[in-house]
Protein backbone atom coordinates (compact mmCIF):
# COMPACT_ATOMS: atom_id res chain seq x y z
CA UNK A 1 0.00 0.00 0.00
CA UNK A 2 0.81 3.59 -0.39
CA UNK A 3 4.44 4.97 0.42
CA UNK A 4 6.31 2.17 1.14
CA UNK A 5 10.12 2.25 1.19
CA UNK A 6 10.01 5.66 -0.18
CA UNK A 7 12.33 8.47 1.87
CA UNK A 8 10.75 11.05 4.36
CA UNK A 9 10.27 14.14 2.62
CA UNK A 10 12.12 17.17 4.61
CA UNK A 11 10.68 20.36 3.45
CA UNK A 12 11.49 23.83 4.65
CA UNK A 13 9.85 27.86 4.19
CA UNK A 14 10.86 29.29 1.12
CA UNK A 15 11.56 33.07 2.20
CA UNK A 16 14.27 35.31 -1.11
CA UNK A 17 14.25 32.01 -3.06
CA UNK A 18 15.92 30.02 -0.32
CA UNK A 19 15.14 27.24 1.89
CA UNK A 20 15.10 28.58 5.40
CA UNK A 21 15.16 26.54 8.05
CA UNK A 22 12.56 25.93 11.21
CA UNK A 23 11.43 28.44 13.53
CA UNK A 24 9.60 26.26 16.40
CA UNK A 25 10.70 22.76 15.47
CA UNK A 26 9.00 20.33 12.22
CA UNK A 27 5.43 18.84 12.05
CA UNK A 28 5.39 14.99 11.05
CA UNK A 29 2.95 13.91 8.46
CA UNK A 30 2.01 10.00 7.93
CA UNK A 31 0.31 8.66 5.32
CA UNK A 32 -3.73 8.51 6.26
CA UNK A 33 -3.81 4.91 4.33
CA UNK A 34 -0.91 3.15 5.96
CA UNK A 35 0.24 5.07 8.91
CA UNK A 36 3.96 5.54 7.53
CA UNK A 37 6.02 8.89 8.23
CA UNK A 38 5.92 10.51 4.64
CA UNK A 39 7.12 14.01 5.41
CA UNK A 40 8.57 16.01 7.79
CA UNK A 41 7.64 19.92 7.62
CA UNK A 42 9.08 23.06 9.18
CA UNK A 43 7.08 25.10 11.97
CA UNK A 44 6.98 28.52 11.36
CA UNK A 45 6.76 31.12 14.46
CA UNK A 46 6.49 35.08 14.53
CA UNK A 47 10.35 35.44 13.38
CA UNK A 48 9.65 33.44 10.22
CA UNK A 49 6.18 35.18 9.11
CA UNK A 50 8.00 38.35 9.63
CA UNK A 51 10.69 37.67 7.59
CA UNK A 52 8.48 36.18 4.73
CA UNK A 53 6.46 39.28 4.42
CA UNK A 54 9.22 41.27 4.83
CA UNK A 55 11.23 39.81 1.56
CA UNK A 56 8.00 39.85 -0.21
CA UNK A 57 7.02 43.59 1.13
CA UNK A 58 10.03 44.84 -0.64
CA UNK A 59 9.78 42.33 -4.18
CA UNK A 60 6.58 44.79 -4.12
CA UNK A 61 7.75 47.91 -3.02
CA UNK A 62 11.08 47.67 -5.00
CA UNK A 63 11.57 44.47 -7.30
CA UNK A 64 10.91 44.25 -11.06
CA UNK A 65 7.55 41.96 -10.89
CA UNK A 66 5.21 44.36 -10.24
CA UNK A 67 6.65 46.90 -12.84
CA UNK A 68 7.68 44.28 -15.86
CA UNK A 69 5.21 43.64 -18.91
CA UNK A 70 2.33 41.67 -18.82
CA UNK A 71 4.13 39.68 -21.76
CA UNK A 72 6.82 38.98 -19.54
CA UNK A 73 4.86 37.54 -15.88
CA UNK A 74 2.55 35.61 -18.44
CA UNK A 75 6.30 34.05 -20.14
CA UNK A 76 6.86 33.12 -16.29
CA UNK A 77 3.84 31.47 -15.64
CA UNK A 78 3.71 29.54 -18.56
CA UNK A 79 7.27 28.46 -18.08
CA UNK A 80 5.63 27.41 -14.98
CA UNK A 81 2.65 25.31 -16.23
CA UNK A 82 5.19 23.65 -18.58
CA UNK A 83 7.36 22.01 -15.33
CA UNK A 84 4.33 21.12 -13.57
CA UNK A 85 2.66 19.75 -16.37
CA UNK A 86 6.20 17.58 -16.65
CA UNK A 87 6.56 16.71 -13.00
CA UNK A 88 2.37 15.82 -13.07
CA UNK A 89 3.37 11.99 -11.71
CA UNK A 90 5.66 13.46 -8.83
CA UNK A 91 3.15 16.18 -7.85
CA UNK A 92 -0.03 14.12 -7.52
CA UNK A 93 2.29 11.68 -5.85
CA UNK A 94 2.43 14.30 -3.09
CA UNK A 95 -0.95 15.28 -2.67
CA UNK A 96 -2.25 11.62 -2.88
CA UNK A 97 0.20 9.87 -0.07
CA UNK A 98 -0.76 13.34 2.46
CA UNK A 99 -4.37 13.70 1.72
CA UNK A 100 -5.66 10.78 1.07
CA UNK A 101 -7.44 11.47 -2.27
CA UNK A 102 -6.97 8.65 -4.98
CA UNK A 103 -3.80 9.36 -7.13
CA UNK A 104 -6.17 9.14 -10.40
CA UNK A 105 -7.83 12.34 -8.60
CA UNK A 106 -4.62 13.72 -7.49
CA UNK A 107 -3.57 13.49 -11.43
CA UNK A 108 -6.65 15.05 -12.48
CA UNK A 109 -5.99 18.15 -10.03
CA UNK A 110 -2.35 18.70 -11.73
CA UNK A 111 -3.83 18.71 -15.03
CA UNK A 112 -6.30 21.22 -13.87
CA UNK A 113 -3.47 23.06 -12.17
CA UNK A 114 -1.43 23.88 -15.24
CA UNK A 115 -4.86 24.92 -17.29
CA UNK A 116 -5.36 27.38 -14.68
CA UNK A 117 -1.81 28.27 -14.35
CA UNK A 118 -2.28 28.88 -18.47
CA UNK A 119 -5.11 30.61 -17.91
CA UNK A 120 -3.78 32.92 -15.45
CA UNK A 121 -0.85 33.55 -17.82
CA UNK A 122 -2.99 34.81 -20.74
CA UNK A 123 -4.84 37.06 -18.26
CA UNK A 124 -1.64 38.17 -17.52
CA UNK A 125 -0.77 39.26 -21.04
CA UNK A 126 -4.37 40.89 -21.89
CA UNK A 127 -5.07 42.76 -18.69
CA UNK A 128 -6.17 46.77 -18.99
CA UNK A 129 -8.21 49.11 -17.66
CA UNK A 130 -9.89 52.01 -19.05
CA UNK A 131 -10.44 55.24 -20.26
CA UNK A 132 -12.99 57.77 -20.50
CA UNK A 133 -12.91 59.96 -23.56
CA UNK A 134 -16.43 61.51 -22.83
CA UNK A 135 -15.68 63.74 -20.59
CA UNK A 136 -15.01 66.83 -22.80
CA UNK A 137 -12.60 67.58 -24.85
CA UNK A 138 -10.47 68.89 -21.98
CA UNK A 139 -11.03 66.36 -19.01
CA UNK A 140 -10.05 62.53 -19.32
CA UNK A 141 -10.13 59.80 -16.91
CA UNK A 142 -8.15 57.02 -16.70
CA UNK A 143 -9.47 53.89 -14.67
CA UNK A 144 -5.77 51.50 -13.44
CA UNK A 145 -5.98 48.45 -13.21
CA UNK A 146 -3.18 47.60 -10.59
CA UNK A 147 -1.85 44.76 -8.14
CA UNK A 148 -3.38 44.82 -4.95
CA UNK A 149 0.11 44.62 -3.53
CA UNK A 150 1.46 41.57 -0.38
CA UNK A 151 -1.11 38.60 -0.86
CA UNK A 152 -1.19 35.48 1.91
CA UNK A 153 -2.49 33.05 0.81
CA UNK A 154 -4.08 30.40 2.98
CA UNK A 155 -4.70 27.04 1.95
CA UNK A 156 -6.54 23.80 3.65
CA UNK A 157 -5.79 20.12 2.92
CA UNK A 158 -8.40 18.36 0.71
CA UNK A 159 -6.89 20.07 -2.91
CA UNK A 160 -3.21 21.15 -1.79
CA UNK A 161 -2.13 22.03 -5.12
CA UNK A 162 -5.23 22.70 -7.22
CA UNK A 163 -6.41 25.71 -4.70
CA UNK A 164 -3.34 26.73 -4.92
CA UNK A 165 -3.59 26.78 -8.17
CA UNK A 166 -7.02 29.17 -8.20
CA UNK A 167 -4.96 31.62 -6.36
CA UNK A 168 -1.04 31.92 -7.00
CA UNK A 169 -1.43 32.25 -10.85
CA UNK A 170 -3.86 34.83 -10.52
CA UNK A 171 -2.20 36.63 -8.01
CA UNK A 172 1.36 36.30 -10.25
CA UNK A 173 -0.51 37.38 -13.09
CA UNK A 174 -1.68 40.79 -11.73
CA UNK A 175 1.73 41.86 -10.02
CA UNK A 176 1.51 40.81 -6.44
CA UNK A 177 4.15 39.24 -4.53
CA UNK A 178 2.92 36.70 -2.22
CA UNK A 179 3.44 34.66 1.13
CA UNK A 180 1.90 30.97 1.12
CA UNK A 181 0.32 28.97 4.02
CA UNK A 182 -0.23 25.55 3.00
CA UNK A 183 -1.67 23.26 5.34
CA UNK A 184 0.43 21.69 7.67
CA UNK A 185 -0.81 18.14 6.26
CA UNK A 186 -0.35 18.84 2.88
CA UNK A 187 2.43 21.25 2.32
CA UNK A 188 5.10 19.05 -0.09
CA UNK A 189 3.42 20.23 -3.21
CA UNK A 190 3.32 23.96 -2.36
CA UNK A 191 6.66 23.83 -1.88
CA UNK A 192 7.89 22.07 -5.22
CA UNK A 193 5.87 24.61 -6.99
CA UNK A 194 7.40 27.57 -5.59
CA UNK A 195 11.34 25.47 -6.34
CA UNK A 196 9.46 24.97 -10.43
CA UNK A 197 8.04 29.07 -9.76
CA UNK A 198 11.56 29.62 -9.31
CA UNK A 199 13.33 27.80 -11.77
CA UNK A 200 10.97 29.37 -14.12
CA UNK A 201 12.33 32.84 -13.56
CA UNK A 202 9.94 34.34 -11.05
CA UNK A 203 12.35 36.44 -9.26
CA UNK A 204 13.18 36.04 -5.78
CA UNK A 205 10.90 37.32 -2.91
CA UNK A 206 8.01 37.16 -4.88
CA UNK A 207 6.83 33.87 -4.08
CA UNK A 208 7.54 32.93 -0.36
CA UNK A 209 6.05 30.01 1.60
CA UNK A 210 5.65 29.35 5.59
CA UNK A 211 5.09 26.21 6.92
CA UNK A 212 2.87 25.71 9.75
CA UNK A 213 -0.10 25.25 11.84
CA UNK A 214 -3.10 27.84 12.03
CA UNK A 215 -1.01 30.05 13.83
CA UNK A 216 0.93 31.08 11.29
CA UNK A 217 -2.08 31.98 9.16
CA UNK A 218 -3.24 33.84 11.82
CA UNK A 219 0.03 35.53 12.10
CA UNK A 220 -0.24 36.44 8.07
CA UNK A 221 -3.88 37.72 8.56
CA UNK A 222 -2.74 40.05 11.53
CA UNK A 223 0.36 41.57 9.40
CA UNK A 224 0.36 44.99 8.49
CA UNK A 225 2.86 44.23 5.98
CA UNK A 226 -0.04 42.63 4.19
CA UNK A 227 -2.82 44.35 1.84
CA UNK A 228 -5.24 41.28 1.20
CA UNK A 229 -5.92 37.83 2.30
CA UNK A 230 -6.86 34.79 0.24
CA UNK A 231 -7.84 32.08 2.24
CA UNK A 232 -10.04 28.85 1.75
CA UNK A 233 -11.17 26.96 4.85
CA UNK A 234 -13.75 26.23 6.96
CA UNK A 235 -16.42 28.82 7.69
CA UNK A 236 -14.95 29.10 11.57
CA UNK A 237 -11.17 29.35 10.15
CA UNK A 238 -12.33 32.26 7.85
CA UNK A 239 -13.95 34.01 10.84
CA UNK A 240 -10.70 34.57 12.81
CA UNK A 241 -9.22 35.25 9.71
CA UNK A 242 -12.07 38.19 9.32
CA UNK A 243 -11.02 39.52 13.39
CA UNK A 244 -7.21 38.45 12.59
CA UNK A 245 -7.17 40.76 9.53
CA UNK A 246 -9.55 43.60 10.36
CA UNK A 247 -6.35 46.01 11.58
CA UNK A 248 -5.14 47.52 8.25
CA UNK A 249 -8.68 47.03 6.98
CA UNK A 250 -6.77 44.11 4.50
CA UNK A 251 -8.86 43.30 1.56
CA UNK A 252 -10.40 39.52 2.28
CA UNK A 253 -11.45 37.35 -0.36
CA UNK A 254 -12.47 34.18 1.71
CA UNK A 255 -13.33 30.69 0.38
CA UNK A 256 -15.40 28.57 3.23
CA UNK A 257 -17.68 25.76 4.05
CA UNK A 258 -20.19 24.27 1.79
CA UNK A 259 -23.24 21.95 2.29
CA UNK A 260 -24.64 21.61 -1.72
CA UNK A 261 -27.70 19.69 -2.42
CA UNK A 262 -27.94 17.59 -5.59
CA UNK A 263 -31.96 18.42 -6.73
CA UNK A 264 -33.25 15.19 -8.78
CA UNK A 265 -36.60 16.01 -10.22
CA UNK A 266 -38.88 12.94 -11.60
CA UNK A 267 -38.26 13.96 -15.54
CA UNK A 268 -34.49 14.25 -14.95
CA UNK A 269 -32.24 11.76 -17.45
CA UNK A 270 -32.19 9.00 -14.37
CA UNK A 271 -29.01 7.49 -16.00
CA UNK A 272 -27.16 10.97 -15.31
CA UNK A 273 -28.33 12.09 -12.64
CA UNK A 274 -27.25 8.45 -10.68
CA UNK A 275 -23.80 8.95 -12.06
CA UNK A 276 -23.69 12.81 -10.73
CA UNK A 277 -25.34 12.00 -7.68
CA UNK A 278 -22.62 9.42 -7.07
CA UNK A 279 -20.12 11.37 -8.07
CA UNK A 280 -20.63 14.52 -6.14
CA UNK A 281 -21.19 12.35 -3.05
CA UNK A 282 -17.93 10.47 -2.81
CA UNK A 283 -15.57 12.07 -5.00
CA UNK A 284 -12.10 13.04 -3.09
CA UNK A 285 -14.03 10.64 -0.44
CA UNK A 286 -16.34 13.38 0.28
CA UNK A 287 -13.67 15.81 1.76
CA UNK A 288 -14.90 18.60 -0.68
CA UNK A 289 -16.09 22.32 -0.17
CA UNK A 290 -18.91 21.45 -3.08
CA UNK A 291 -19.62 17.89 -2.27
CA UNK A 292 -23.24 17.15 -3.14
CA UNK A 293 -23.41 15.89 0.69
CA UNK A 294 -27.39 16.42 0.39
CA UNK A 295 -29.85 14.64 -1.98
CA UNK A 296 -33.22 15.76 -2.77
CA UNK A 297 -34.77 13.66 -4.58
CA UNK A 298 -38.77 13.92 -6.12
CA UNK A 299 -40.98 11.83 -3.85
CA UNK A 300 -42.44 9.80 -6.77
CA UNK A 301 -38.77 8.70 -7.93
CA UNK A 302 -37.02 8.09 -4.66
CA UNK A 303 -36.92 4.63 -4.27
CA UNK A 304 -36.30 3.40 -6.99
CA UNK A 305 -33.25 6.19 -7.77
CA UNK A 306 -32.39 5.10 -3.95
CA UNK A 307 -31.95 0.76 -4.71
CA UNK A 308 -29.49 1.98 -7.53
CA UNK A 309 -27.62 4.39 -5.77
CA UNK A 310 -26.64 2.22 -3.25
CA UNK A 311 -26.40 -0.67 -5.35
CA UNK A 312 -23.49 1.56 -7.11
CA UNK A 313 -22.11 2.96 -3.97
CA UNK A 314 -21.53 -0.79 -3.36
CA UNK A 315 -19.23 -1.12 -6.14
CA UNK A 316 -16.49 1.73 -5.72
CA UNK A 317 -13.55 0.56 -4.46
CA UNK A 318 -12.27 1.85 -0.94
CA UNK A 319 -8.14 1.42 -0.84
CA UNK A 320 -4.90 2.84 -0.93
CA UNK A 321 -4.28 6.14 -2.30
CA UNK A 322 -1.58 5.06 -4.94
CA UNK A 323 -3.66 2.40 -6.25
CA UNK A 324 -4.84 3.19 -10.15
CA UNK A 325 -8.14 0.72 -9.18
CA UNK A 326 -9.12 3.04 -5.97
CA UNK A 327 -12.55 4.99 -5.81
CA UNK A 328 -12.30 6.20 -2.32
CA UNK A 329 -8.97 6.57 -0.16
CA UNK A 330 -8.44 7.59 3.48
CA UNK A 331 -9.74 10.28 5.35
CA UNK A 332 -7.61 12.97 6.10
CA UNK A 333 -6.85 12.17 10.33
CA UNK A 334 -7.88 9.61 12.76
CA UNK A 335 -9.45 12.59 14.49
CA UNK A 336 -11.65 13.32 11.28
CA UNK A 337 -12.61 9.81 10.76
CA UNK A 338 -14.28 9.79 13.98
CA UNK A 339 -16.02 13.20 13.92
CA UNK A 340 -17.74 11.54 10.01
CA UNK A 341 -19.06 8.56 12.14
CA UNK A 342 -19.97 10.94 15.47
CA UNK A 343 -22.39 12.47 12.34
CA UNK A 344 -23.39 9.45 11.28
CA UNK A 345 -24.37 8.43 14.84
CA UNK A 346 -26.03 11.17 16.02
CA UNK A 347 -28.40 10.88 12.74
CA UNK A 348 -29.57 7.10 13.35
CA UNK A 349 -30.57 8.53 16.84
CA UNK A 350 -32.29 11.87 15.33
CA UNK A 351 -34.12 8.98 13.03
CA UNK A 352 -32.51 8.45 10.00
CA UNK A 353 -32.45 5.25 7.90
CA UNK A 354 -29.20 3.56 7.14
CA UNK A 355 -29.09 2.28 3.41
CA UNK A 356 -25.53 1.60 3.19
CA UNK A 357 -22.14 2.21 4.81
CA UNK A 358 -22.29 3.35 8.41
CA UNK A 359 -19.24 2.40 10.25
CA UNK A 360 -15.25 2.41 9.65
CA UNK A 361 -13.89 -0.32 7.96
CA UNK A 362 -11.29 -2.88 9.69
CA UNK A 363 -9.69 -5.41 8.08
CA UNK A 364 -6.71 -6.20 6.08
CA UNK A 365 -5.50 -3.44 4.52
CA UNK A 366 -7.41 -0.87 6.52
CA UNK A 367 -6.45 -1.44 9.99
CA UNK A 368 -3.45 0.92 9.26
CA UNK A 369 -5.43 3.73 7.77
CA UNK A 370 -8.37 5.91 8.25
CA UNK A 371 -11.34 4.25 5.87
CA UNK A 372 -14.90 4.97 5.93
CA UNK A 373 -17.05 3.29 3.23
CA UNK A 374 -19.69 5.45 1.41
CA UNK A 375 -22.82 5.88 3.42
CA UNK A 376 -26.42 6.45 2.62
CA UNK A 377 -28.27 8.06 5.06
CA UNK A 378 -32.63 8.03 4.36
CA UNK A 379 -35.52 10.07 5.90
CA UNK A 380 -33.05 12.91 7.03
CA UNK A 381 -34.99 16.26 7.32
CA UNK A 382 -33.78 19.47 7.61
CA UNK A 383 -33.85 19.62 11.39
CA UNK A 384 -31.39 16.74 11.82
CA UNK A 385 -27.49 17.93 12.02
CA UNK A 386 -26.15 16.45 9.37
CA UNK A 387 -28.74 18.04 6.92
CA UNK A 388 -27.18 21.48 8.29
CA UNK A 389 -23.57 20.58 9.05
CA UNK A 390 -20.42 19.80 6.75
CA UNK A 391 -19.71 16.04 7.40
CA UNK A 392 -16.69 16.25 4.99
CA UNK A 393 -16.90 12.47 4.03
CA UNK A 394 -18.22 9.87 1.32
CA UNK A 395 -21.63 10.59 3.48
CA UNK A 396 -24.91 11.29 1.23
CA UNK A 397 -27.99 12.39 3.25
CA UNK A 398 -31.52 12.14 1.86
CA UNK A 399 -34.74 14.18 1.98
CA UNK A 400 -37.93 13.42 -0.30
CA UNK A 401 -39.67 16.23 -1.87
CA UNK A 402 -42.74 17.09 -3.43
CA UNK A 403 -42.51 20.10 -6.05
CA UNK A 404 -39.69 22.81 -7.02
CA UNK A 405 -40.90 25.01 -4.51
CA UNK A 406 -40.20 22.66 -1.58
CA UNK A 407 -36.76 21.43 -2.88
CA UNK A 408 -35.67 24.87 -3.49
CA UNK A 409 -36.61 25.61 0.10
CA UNK A 410 -34.95 22.69 1.59
CA UNK A 411 -31.95 23.55 -0.57
CA UNK A 412 -31.87 27.07 0.39
CA UNK A 413 -32.11 26.07 4.13
CA UNK A 414 -28.78 25.87 5.44
CA UNK A 415 -26.33 28.35 6.40
CA UNK A 416 -23.96 27.91 3.58
CA UNK A 417 -24.23 28.72 -0.61
CA UNK A 418 -21.28 27.48 -2.24
CA UNK A 419 -22.57 25.06 -4.59
CA UNK A 420 -25.81 22.91 -5.89
CA UNK A 421 -26.62 20.79 -9.10
CA UNK A 422 -29.93 20.81 -10.51
CA UNK A 423 -31.37 16.89 -12.66
CA UNK A 424 -34.41 17.95 -14.93
CA UNK A 425 -34.48 18.02 -18.35
CA UNK A 426 -37.83 20.40 -17.96
CA UNK A 427 -35.97 23.63 -19.06
CA UNK A 428 -38.79 26.00 -17.10
CA UNK A 429 -38.09 24.19 -13.69
CA UNK A 430 -34.22 23.89 -14.35
CA UNK A 431 -34.22 27.50 -14.98
CA UNK A 432 -36.85 28.53 -12.57
CA UNK A 433 -34.82 26.27 -9.38
CA UNK A 434 -31.57 27.50 -10.86
CA UNK A 435 -32.47 30.88 -10.26
CA UNK A 436 -33.77 30.66 -7.40
CA UNK A 437 -30.61 28.96 -5.43
CA UNK A 438 -28.93 31.09 -3.59
CA UNK A 439 -25.24 29.57 -3.89
CA UNK A 440 -22.06 30.80 -5.68
CA UNK A 441 -22.76 28.67 -9.09
CA UNK A 442 -25.56 26.11 -9.78
CA UNK A 443 -24.98 23.23 -11.99
CA UNK A 444 -27.56 22.14 -14.23
CA UNK A 445 -27.72 18.51 -15.62
CA UNK A 446 -24.15 18.27 -14.26
CA UNK A 447 -21.96 18.68 -11.18
CA UNK A 448 -18.26 19.58 -9.70
CA UNK A 449 -17.80 20.45 -13.17
CA UNK A 450 -15.39 23.78 -14.18
CA UNK A 451 -13.68 25.91 -16.30
CA UNK A 452 -10.33 27.98 -15.23
CA UNK A 453 -12.56 31.26 -17.04
CA UNK A 454 -15.27 30.44 -14.84
CA UNK A 455 -15.41 32.41 -11.37
CA UNK A 456 -16.03 29.56 -7.87
CA UNK A 457 -16.60 30.98 -4.80
CA UNK A 458 -19.59 31.68 -2.17
CA UNK A 459 -22.67 33.28 -1.09
CA UNK A 460 -24.13 33.61 2.51
CA UNK A 461 -21.58 31.31 5.44
CA UNK A 462 -19.78 30.26 2.30
CA UNK A 463 -17.69 33.10 2.06
CA UNK A 464 -17.28 35.81 -0.24
CA UNK A 465 -15.05 37.04 -2.94
CA UNK A 466 -14.28 34.79 -6.15
CA UNK A 467 -11.82 32.65 -7.84
CA UNK A 468 -10.51 31.88 -11.32
CA UNK A 469 -11.67 33.48 -14.41
CA UNK A 470 -11.61 37.14 -15.13
CA UNK A 471 -13.12 37.49 -11.64
CA UNK A 472 -10.38 36.03 -9.99
CA UNK A 473 -7.97 37.78 -11.40
CA UNK A 474 -9.33 41.34 -10.60
CA UNK A 475 -9.41 39.68 -6.39
CA UNK A 476 -5.82 40.82 -7.21
CA UNK A 477 -6.06 43.96 -8.38
CA UNK A 478 -7.14 47.15 -7.67
CA UNK A 479 -8.15 50.36 -9.57
CA UNK A 480 -6.99 53.60 -9.84
CA UNK A 481 -8.49 56.12 -11.04
CA UNK A 482 -6.59 59.15 -12.95
CA UNK A 483 -8.35 62.15 -13.08
CA UNK A 484 -6.30 64.27 -16.23
CA UNK A 485 -7.49 68.11 -16.92
CA UNK A 486 -5.72 68.94 -20.12
CA UNK A 487 -7.11 72.80 -20.56
CA UNK A 488 -7.69 75.42 -18.20
CA UNK A 489 -9.77 74.76 -14.66
CA UNK A 490 -12.60 77.19 -14.32
CA UNK A 491 -11.63 78.79 -10.23
CA UNK A 492 -13.47 77.14 -8.16
CA UNK A 493 -13.82 80.53 -6.03
CA UNK A 494 -13.71 84.21 -7.38
CA UNK A 495 -11.18 85.47 -5.53
CA UNK A 496 -10.20 88.15 -8.32
CA UNK A 497 -13.58 90.35 -8.06
CA UNK A 498 -12.61 91.26 -4.16
CA UNK A 499 -10.82 93.84 -2.85
P1 LIG B 1 -9.17 24.94 8.19
O1 LIG B 1 -10.03 26.15 8.24
O2 LIG B 1 -8.96 24.13 9.40
O3 LIG B 1 -7.68 25.33 7.68
C1 LIG B 1 -7.46 26.01 6.46
C2 LIG B 1 -6.11 26.71 6.54
O4 LIG B 1 -6.18 27.74 7.52
C3 LIG B 1 -4.96 25.81 6.96
O5 LIG B 1 -3.78 26.17 6.26
C4 LIG B 1 -4.81 26.14 8.44
O6 LIG B 1 -3.52 25.88 8.97
C5 LIG B 1 -5.10 27.62 8.43
N1 LIG B 1 -5.54 28.17 9.72
C6 LIG B 1 -5.99 27.53 10.82
N2 LIG B 1 -6.29 28.41 11.80
C7 LIG B 1 -6.03 29.65 11.31
C8 LIG B 1 -6.17 30.96 11.83
N3 LIG B 1 -6.61 31.19 13.08
N4 LIG B 1 -5.83 32.01 11.04
C9 LIG B 1 -5.40 31.80 9.77
N5 LIG B 1 -5.25 30.57 9.23
C10 LIG B 1 -5.56 29.51 9.99
O7 LIG B 1 -9.76 24.06 6.99
P2 LIG B 1 -9.33 22.60 6.55
O8 LIG B 1 -9.80 21.62 7.56
O9 LIG B 1 -7.89 22.61 6.17
O10 LIG B 1 -10.17 22.44 5.18
C11 LIG B 1 -11.48 22.01 5.14
C12 LIG B 1 -12.44 23.18 5.08
O11 LIG B 1 -12.12 23.97 3.95
C13 LIG B 1 -13.89 22.75 4.87
O12 LIG B 1 -14.73 23.53 5.68
C14 LIG B 1 -14.13 23.02 3.41
O13 LIG B 1 -15.47 23.22 3.05
C15 LIG B 1 -13.31 24.25 3.20
N6 LIG B 1 -12.98 24.40 1.78
C16 LIG B 1 -13.59 25.41 1.06
C17 LIG B 1 -13.33 25.54 -0.30
C18 LIG B 1 -13.99 26.63 -1.11
O14 LIG B 1 -13.58 26.84 -2.26
N7 LIG B 1 -14.96 27.34 -0.59
C19 LIG B 1 -12.46 24.65 -0.92
C20 LIG B 1 -11.88 23.65 -0.16
C21 LIG B 1 -12.12 23.55 1.19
Amino acid sequence: MGSSSAPVRRYHHVINGADHPSGAGSIARHAPDTGELVAEFASGDADTVERAVTAARTAFDEGPWPRMTGADRAAVLRALAASMERDRDHLARLDAEESGKPIRQALANVDASVALTQHAAALALSAHGDSHTNLGSDFTGLVTREPIGVAALITPWNFPLLLLAQKLPYALAAGCTVVVKPSELTASSTVEVARLAHEAGLPTGVLNVVLGAGSVGQALAESDAVDMVSFTGSTATGGKVIEASRHGAKKLSLELGGKAASIVFDDAEFEDALDGVLFAGVFNNGECCVAGARLLVQDTIADRFLEQLVARMEKLRVGATTSPATDIGPLIHAEHLQKVQSYVDGALAQGAKPLTGGAPLTGPGFDDGHFYPPTVLDAVTETHTVFQEEIFGPVITVTRFQDANEAVRLANGVRYGLGNSVWTKNIDTALTVARALRSGTVWINTTIDGAPQLPSGGVKESGYGREMGQAGFEEFTELKTVQIRSGRRTPFFSLGERP
